[in-house]
């Protein structure tokens, strides 16, 4: 993992792009180790690496063993089909070829950091030039795990309602699985500014659904409201949908089920039953969505 010391160096290299979360205005780095606004706000860097935003504290629903399953998941490989697909859209834009690097991009609702990590070491391959990432999660158990990781890049604790970053911070924002909010992304946006949002298709995990709910085609939500909610606000430039199958080995089907809110909501003996495979095939389905400001 990077120290803390690597940590803060970084912090302290884009401290412009944060603003307070209280009252707007910027802040800056103070003594290596907290980020003070001009109406004396303050806001430490942890031991542990990440800066927590949030105004008020907050206990959502997602706990450290639910991250902790969807970081195993992620690191058997099985979203890379997906995040593959999504890092040669963000390569085929002007956007990440002609700007003056770094460039700068934010995944916001970045969970335990993931899927922000294999797409950031995956853009420097192919951009050949400097990208910084950050993420921000509104669950501390989420960027709890993700400030262990290596890559450049910082977490924070924060609410997207009252997102911590200036205005045109960044060059991308990934949403990938997670709720937007499209009035913070516009504004935190660079004019020509890129969202990737991901949404769960049909498909997506019907072979658990078939046991956990005993049917398959459950909608997780209408796709059509989304997709119509996205293009009123972003100019959609490219739009893919992916499908791929995997076989998970018992294991990996106890990890998928903690990873997903899916099993919440189902009866203890189908959670069982799902538990109690030694293997399934299981379909992963989504579309991305790729919008200009
Ligand atoms: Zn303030």
């Amino acid at each position: 993992m990077l120290s803390r010391n690597e940590r803060t160096v970084l912090f302290s290299k884009y401290e412009d792009i944060f603003q307070c979360p209280i009252c707007r205005n910027a802040m800056t780095l103070v003594n290596q180790k907290s980020f003070i606004c001009s109406n004396n706000h303050c806001f430490d860097l942890n031991k542990k690496g990440y800066v927590n935003l949030l105004t008020h504290s907050l206990k959502t629903k997602y706990d450290k063993a639910m991250f902790e399953a969807r970081k195993a998941i992620s690191a058997k490989g099985f979203f890379e089909p997906l995040l593959d697909r999504i890092c040669v859209m963000m390569a085929s834009e002007q956007l990440l070829t002609d700007s003056q690097s770094p460039i700068k991009i934010l995944d916001a609702g970045c969970g335990e950091g993931s899927h922000l990590t294999y797409t950031l070491q995956k853009l420097i391959e192919k951009a050949d030039r400097e990208v910084f990432g950050v993420g921000i999660d509104i669950a501390k158990e989420g960027i709890t795990i993700a400030s262990r990781g290596v890559s450049d890049t910082v977490w924070c604790v924060g609410d997207l309602a009252k997102s911590p970053f200036s205005d045109k911070s960044f060059h991308f924002i990934l949403n990938i699985l997670s709720p937007a909010n499209y009035s913070e992304f516009h504004r935190m946006l660079d004019d020509e500014g890129m969202v990737v949002k991901v949404i769960p298709e049909r498909k997506y995990l019907q072979e658990l659904r078939a046991i956990l709910y005993k049917q398959s085609d459950r909608s997780i939500y209408s796709n059509e409201h989304t997709i119509e909610h996205f293009k009123r606000n972003f100019n959609l430039v490219d739009f893919q949908h992916v499908q791929y199958r995997v076989t998970m080995e018992h294991e990996d089907i106890e990890k998928l089920v903690h990873m997903t809110p899916l099993s919440w909501g189902a009866p203890a003996e189908l959670v069982q039953q799902a538990l109690a495979k030694n293997k399934l095939e299981i379909t992963f389905d989504f579309s991305i969505m790729l919008g200009r400001k």
